[in-house]
């Protein structure tokens, strides 16, 4: 069967795009990674800036996203996308179970990945005392220390988060200012238990089995300072997932985000893309539904020149 629309990742851009495309009538389908739906809301305790909803959590909004889709007869299919080919118009979607699927449009809202800090001992004690995600993880450390790594929205939430179960909080950044937006660093910077460490980059992590310490470098004069710690979490952005459209042709810039523009398309006609996987100026879930909206309109365009075309 040829879709109308292949929608890869149900975070979101992908739900907002699949309620638009049952609204439009189109013959959709969402591939998505895991058997759940809400890409990165679904770790994030509260969400405070998406409009009418103040207070909801991640959690309970990406259920509600998901429950829309459903009652307009949304269909989903879980798989990992490996790899995208345009062929005369037509584009095929290949999954690592070695599905293809094929369909005259696609929108691709797969979102972006945990970044790494690429540091010794960061892979080897994964799962044992790193962490990328403090909701998810953050009460394996009831009265214990950590220490939060980042100075973007993400970092300060998650120290936030985290001051309410740990003993101690030491929040880690790079530079000596935040990022994160100002209530945030209101918030953070008035807690007692959070320690703010400035101007430092993380060296190393060490342990025996589990984490024990990591080893900072302060930027400015080069000194050494080692912390006890039991736990770390790392909040330092997102990697845009883009791999697998490579052999496509699709165009994607030295940060790895997909090139589109305001109308989400990128340079191969009927190949859209929304949410934190393409290039914009402001990454939030209101600017992800956003997209999922704006891509589905402009594909009910591209599919009446598709059948024009014959
Ligand atoms: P972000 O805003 O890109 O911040 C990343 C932070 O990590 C920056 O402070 C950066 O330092 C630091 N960093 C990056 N690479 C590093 C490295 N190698 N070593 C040490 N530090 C490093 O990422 P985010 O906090 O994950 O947020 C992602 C997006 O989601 C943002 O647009 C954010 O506004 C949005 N978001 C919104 C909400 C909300 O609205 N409630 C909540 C969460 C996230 P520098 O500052 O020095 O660059």
């Amino acid at each position: 069967m040829i879709y109308d629309l292949i929608i890869i990742g149900s975070g979101p851009a992908g739900l907002s795009a699949v309620i638009y495309a049952q609204r439009a009538k189109l013959n959709a389908i969402v591939i998505e990674k895991m058997p759940m739906s809400g890409g990165q809301i679904m770790n994030t305790e509260q969400i405070d800036n998406y409009a009418g909803l103040l207070g909801i959590g991640g959690f309970e909004l990406g259920m509600k996203f998901r429950e829309h889709a459903d009652n307009l007869g949304a269909k989903f299919e879980e798989g990992n996308v490996i790899n995208v080919e345009v062929k005369d118009d037509i584009k095929r979607v290949y999954t690592e179970d070695g599905k293809v699927y094929e369909s005259k449009s696609i929108i691709i809202a797969n979102g972006a990945e945990h970044s790494k800090m690429g540091v010794k001992g960061e892979e080897e004690f994964s799962g044992r005392g790193v962490a990328y995600c403090a909701t998810c993880d953050g009460a394996f450390y009831r009265d214990k220390v950590t220490a939060v790594f980042g100075g973007g929205d993400v970092a300060v939430e998650d120290a936030i988060f985290l001051s309410r179960i740990c003993k101690k909080v030491y929040l880690v950044h790079r530079r000596d200012e935040l990022r994160a937006a100002k209530v945030l660093q209101e918030e953070v910077l008035s807690l007692g238990n959070v320690e703010m460490v400035w101007d430092s980059q993380l060296e190393e992590i060490t342990g025996d089995t589990k984490v024990e310490k990591v080893i900072l470098k302060n930027k400015k004069d080069s000194s050494i300072r080692e912390i006890e710690v039991d736990g770390v979490f790392i909040a330092i952005g997102m990697s845009p997932q883009t791999e697998p459209y490579k052999n496509a042709g699709i165009e994607i810039n030295e940060k790895n985000y997909i090139v589109a523009n305001e109308e989400c398309s990128t340079n191969i006609p009927g190949v859209y893309v929304a949410g934190d996987v393409r290039t914009k100026s402001l990454r939030q879930v209101i600017t992800a539904c956003a997209d999922g909206a704006v891509a589905v309109s402009n594909i009910e365009r591209y599919l009446i020149e598709f059948k024009k075309r014959g």
